[in-house]
């Protein structure tokens, strides 16, 4: 399917963006994660951007992890000579960031990046911080991070990564591991780092009150 050019004219909605993979497979092996047995536990060149990307004004690209393929270099170099936005819509691997990376994806017109931290015990800060000085994405919305709660953390740990990321100078992202198990805690905690309005608006987990937030938009 990597080699097919979608007919975009069967779906209107996505007029103007192309979805593609450039790349499939990751060595990680995350524990939630199916990408390492469905697709391969190595990032392999799969495509080339004219194989699913014909002008249009955007790409989002579905790779699981671009940073970890040999041909990283070739891949995001077609990414940057298309001139189109770009939406790194699965996640960058911070921990493969170096600046000949960074300053490739440098020359991307980028519409989003999408990192990761899911796991608490890792310690990603410094990877973080590297890439914020090799950076020109200095819009923190387009600097989003995913943070996996409801897999094995504690309310502490998700919140310690959520105020680290956002006094960094990134946007996180809650995503809740099978929600319907997750403790009533986290999903409150979700739905208030998720809706960027209240999460700038509120600073601290704990001011928040679920009915409280319409009276602060002046709704009834
Ligand atoms: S790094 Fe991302 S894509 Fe790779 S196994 Fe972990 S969650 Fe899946």
């Amino acid at each position: 399917m990597e080699h097919t050019h979608p007919d975009y004219g069967l779906y209107p909605q996505f007029a103007g963006t192309a979805y593609g993979f450039l790349s499939r497979g990751c060595p990680r092996g995350c524990g939630f994660c199916i990408v390492g047995e469905k697709e391969g536990r190595k990032t392999v060149a799969v495509a080339d951007l004219d194989e699913f990307w014909g002008g249009e004004k955007e790409i989002k690209l579905l790779d699981a992890n671009i940073l970890a393929c040999p041909d990283w270099e070739r891949l995001l170099g077609q990414l940057a000579d298309s001139g189109a936005e770009v939406d790194f819509t699965q996640g960058l691997d911070v921990r493969l960031v170096t600046p000949e990376k960074v300053a490739l994806l440098n020359k991307i017109h980028t519409k989003m990046l999408h990192f990761a931290w899911d796991n608490p015990e890792d310690d990603l800060i410094p990877y973080f911080k590297k890439f914020l000085e090799l950076t020109t994405v200095k819009d923190k919305r387009k600097r989003r991070v995913y943070v996996l709660t409801n897999y094995g953390s504690t309310h502490e740990q998700d919140l310690y990564r959520i105020y680290t990321l956002r006094d960094m100078g990134y946007d996180p992202y809650v995503m809740v591991y099978e929600k319907p198990t997750a403790p009533e805690e986290t999903r409150r905690m979700q739905r208030w780092v998720n809706n960027k309005w209240l999460f700038y608006s509120v600073k601290d987990f704990k001011d928040y009150e679920p009915g409280g937030y319409r009276k602060m938009k002046g709704e009834k």
